[in-house]
């Protein structure tokens, strides 16, 4: 498994990764299998912005509805670590559920994209996915 990203989309995330750099800045990758097609940013509505992150629910919503009049659908998410550690956090570990979706990190200049699994009914573990810039 791998995600394509343009090398427009990858830029337009580390530009506002950088731009909010005391906050997570966060939303959604539209997409078919593993290629995104758009980014869809949100608005974070966590009450700790700073070391994590909620999509806003009303951008989750309507970017379903709208997705499915596309083709496109809903693959994954991204957010920033301002704190620069490329690996999912703690907190992040704790929410994440096998679901098939792509967890997209910007950190440090750079980003690095997991998918959760689980194993037995425990708790999810992220595992990396290979991204290949287009
Ligand atoms: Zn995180």
């Amino acid at each position: 498994m791998k995600l394509q990203i343009s090398s427009g989309d990858r830029q337009f995330l580390l530009d506002t990764a950088s731009a909010t750099p005391d906050v997570e800045v966060c939303g959604l990758l539209l997409g078919t299998g593993g290629r995104v097609e758009r980014l869809v940013p949100a608005r974070n509505v966590a009450h700790d912005p700073a070391r994590s992150f909620e999509i806003d629910p009303a951008t989750l919503l309507a970017t379903h509805r709208e997705a499915r009049g596309t083709g496109l659908a809903v693959i994954g998410h991204w957010h920033s670590h301002p704190n620069g550690r490329a690996e999912p956090s703690a907190r992040d570990a704790a929410r994440a559920t096998e679901n098939g979706q792509i967890w997209l990190i910007i950190a440090a200049g750079d980003m690095t994209a997991w998918a959760p699994h689980s194993s037995g009914g425990g708790p999810a573990h992220f595992h990396p996915v290979a991204i290949e810039v287009a």
